[in-house]
């Protein structure tokens, strides 16, 4: 399966908002599939539709993260309904924000309800890593990076750091 090429920063189609997916049909099942594929093939453990070029309300993750057997979750039109408590994610890293990791401050319990593959009503309750990762990729889906969650001195000096990288391969 193809690899889809994954954007970013700081290409400004990161920073829009999506658009909730009102058809689950074959075309997002191949573009959950190759989703899938990418992340991790990454290797990655989340990834959200805007990071491969769509602008859909679609993430993908690993359930089970760390352990040998994948465990893939599709949400679609994801929300954060209820959160609680706060915890540091450290060295939080992202597909689109290349060598770059940071301390954020997330959520240390989330509820988020959305929808499966096959339309089915989905509600998770998820603390500890698996919550970062859910508000996270949701962020994504809402055109936030977690470097817009760290201080802006540390987010400049990172955006040089990158600007100075790409005039260089210009
Ligand atoms: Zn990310």
């Amino acid at each position: 399966m193809e690899l889809l090429e994954i954007v970013t920063f700081p290409d400004k189609f990161l920073m829009q908002p999506t658009r909730p997916v009102e058809n689950i049909d074959g075309e997002l099942q191949h573009l959950i599939d190759k989703m899938a594929h990418t992340m991790y093939a990454a290797p990655g453990v989340g990834l959200a539709a805007i990071q491969v070029g769509s602008d859909k309300s679609l993430i993908v993750f690993d359930g089970n993260p760390g352990e040998d057997r994948p465990a893939l979750q599709v949400l679609i039109n994801p929300k954060l309904i209820q959160y609680e408590g706060t915890i540091i994610s450290e060295n939080e890293g992202c597909l689109s924000v290349p060598e770059f990791r940071a301390d954020v401050k997330r959520h240390a319990v989330v509820l988020v309800e959305g929808v499966d593959r096959e339309g089915r009503p989905v509600r998770l309750e998820r603390g500890g890593f698996l919550s970062i990762v859910l508000q996270h990729e949701i962020d994504h889906l809402n055109g936030t990076l977690f470097i817009d969650r760290i201080s802006a001195l540390k987010r400049q000096l990172y955006k040089k750091r990158i600007l100075k990288q790409l005039r260089q391969h210009a």
